[in-house]
């Protein structure tokens, strides 16, 4: 029987492996942790469970049709809580504005900060589903192609009115002439690793995503969403080792031919899909010779995005009146000089902030009357030095102030459990290169074929997982890439059922 061996199981990993178990071939997943999920693993802290990493689920009928192309049902393994409002927006002014995909309700907020501005919103709403069809599927549903594969006259004549080249600001200040609803539509962009100034409009696809399908909260929290892929990948054959570190890939004659583990072990097999960081693995899981193109001055050239500084509160009281999901944008956000667009600035006044109030739709996470808050902030990755040992205490005080911004006054009174990470735990508890928790960000020079392509470049049989590659990072694209991921691995070894690739195959690629 065909075997494969995966590094690691974040949802990268296991939702390539349970497309590959469906195909028929032997998948064994290895993973360093002693739970699965990745950076979306979760913690507990006595009677509280956090989620680590995601909070937001866009475009649930992506997980839909990974189960059902394994021939599964997704409502059998986890289930989705929509939310409304999908996120609330503070600004530095103290107005804020609930984005909401009950498209009423949003319109008659708009209509509070402009007369204009619901007619100019219909107007964006309508260019982007037409900016869906052009977009979605060429280029984010379906394998990276070659740059001159991009030129299809056919496709770029689509792109070109949607206007490709302006950034992510200017597209949206054309519509909406006020720069807290530009900022209001553009965050998403920090998911990319960017500033709105400094990214393709073409991203405004995803802020639609939301409106369009609305965001979504996995009951549970998005460690069961984790523990849910994991049932099915195991339910389709997968087997999934705990605990089991990776040494390193081994290579001979050019070509993966298994793992090394962490306690001696050698396992064999036909190919490899490494899932782990993809800078941390090139670095600490290839030999020196397999590395190909990425060498360390290949990783130095590249821009990684930001870290993020994150509080895990246990309190004793609920916050019922306040939304799931909470943005705070500080007048700093306005700064786009280059290192404040990088992140390469620890803000140490008013930095912007998220919080996720989980407990809410969500109440088994805590005791009664307690609940969990998650607080994110993002800071600089490691590039960037900051001495975290002498700053982790101060910035804490800083950010439990700060919370007071959202509605959260005297937090500090109502801890009852709490857990800091800076990003020297991102890179050294999750094996993150430089703690950069969104991977490679999404500027034109690291997008589609100039990111890593899923076929390694410096070993045959040697394929990557996760948000380095094409189309990028965050699970709803890491979910497109575990298609191409299982395509690709099915073109160089044949599997003994045709790939579940769903619509990918559908479309002829
Ligand atoms: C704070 C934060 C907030 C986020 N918010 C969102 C959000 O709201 N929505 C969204 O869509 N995305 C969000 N993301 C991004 C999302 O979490 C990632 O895109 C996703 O988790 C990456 O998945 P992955 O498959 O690349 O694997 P990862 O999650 O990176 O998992 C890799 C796995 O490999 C394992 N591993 C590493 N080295 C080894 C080794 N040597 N041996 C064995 N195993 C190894 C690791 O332990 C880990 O389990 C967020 C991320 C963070 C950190």
């Amino acid at each position: 029987m065909t075997k494969i061996a995966v590094i690691g199981a974040g949802p990268g990993g296991m939702a390539t492996a349970m497309r590959l178990a469906a195909a028929g071939y032997q998948v064994s997943i290895y993973e360093a942790a002693d739970r699965v999920g990745g950076r979306m693993r979760g913690l507990e802290l006595g009677p509280y469970q956090f989620d680590t990493g995601p909070t937001i689920l866009q475009v649930p009928h992506l997980y839909e049709q990974l189960f059902q192309d394994c021939g599964l049902r997704f409502a059998d393994y986890v289930r989705l809580i929509r939310l409304d409002p999908n996120t609330r927006i503070r600004f530095w002014d103290g107005t804020h504005l609930d984005l909401s995909s009950n498209l009423p309700a949003f319109k008659a907020q708009l209509a509070q900060f402009g007369p204009g501005l619901p007619a100019a919103f219909e107007r964006w709403y309508a260019e982007h589903l037409r900016k869906e069809v052009v977009g979605y599927g060429p280029y984010l549903g379906t394998p990276v192609r070659s740059p001159l594969g991009y030129l299809r006259p056919k496709e770029v004549a689509a792109a070109l009115p949607f206007r490709p080249w302006e950034s992510l600001y200017t597209h949206f200040e054309r519509f909406f002439p006020d720069e807290r609803l530009v900022y209001a539509m553009g965050y998403q962009a920090k998911y990319l690793g960017m500033h709105p100034t400094a990214c393709s409009s073409v991203f405004s696809l995803v802020t639609f995503l939301e409106f369009h399908y609305g965001i979504w909260h996995p009951e549970g929290g998005f460690r069961a969403l984790a523990r849910g892929l994991a049932r099915a990948a195991e339910d389709l054959g997968v087997q999934i080792h705990l605990g089991r570190p990776v040494h390193q890939v081994l290579v001979e004659g050019g070509r993966a031919t298994g793992l090394l583990l962490a306690d001696g072990e050698r396992v064999a097999a036909d190919a490899v899909l490494v899932n782990a960081d993809f800078g941390h693995a090139v670095q600490h899981l290839l030999p020196a010779q397999a590395r190909g193109p990425y060498t360390d001055r290949w990783l130095e050239r590249k821009e990684f995005s930001c870290s993020t500084f994150m509080l895990y509160l246990g309190v004793n009281r609920r916050w019922e009146h306040l939304p799931h999901h909470q943005l705070y944008l500080s007048a700093h956000i306005r700064r786009h000089d280059p290192l404040w667009a990088r992140s390469a600035v620890l803000d140490e006044e008013d930095p912007s902030f998220y919080v996720c109030n989980p407990t809410i739709v969500d109440p088994a996470n805590a005791p009664p009357g307690h609940s969990t808050l998650f607080v994110l902030v993002p800071i600089p990755n490691l590039r960037y030095p900051v001495d975290w040992a002498a700053r982790k205490g101060p910035y804490r005080e800083l950010i439990l102030r700060q919370l007071a911004k959202l509605g959260y006054d005297g937090v500090e009174n109502h801890i009852v459990a709490e857990h800091c990470y800076t990003a020297e735990t991102w890179r050294d508890e999750h094996r993150t290169y430089l703690g950069s928790v969104f991977n490679l960000i999404h500027s034109w020079n690291q997008l589609g074929p100039l990111r890593p392509h899923i076929r390694h470049r410096g070993a045959r049989g040697l394929y990557w997982i996760g948000g380095a590659v094409h189309p990028g990072s965050g699970l709803m694209t890491i979910l497109e890439a575990a298609k191409s991921a299982a395509h690709f691995i099915g073109e160089d070894v044949p599997a003994p059922k045709p790939i579940p690739t769903g619509a990918l195959q559908e479309a002829g690629h």
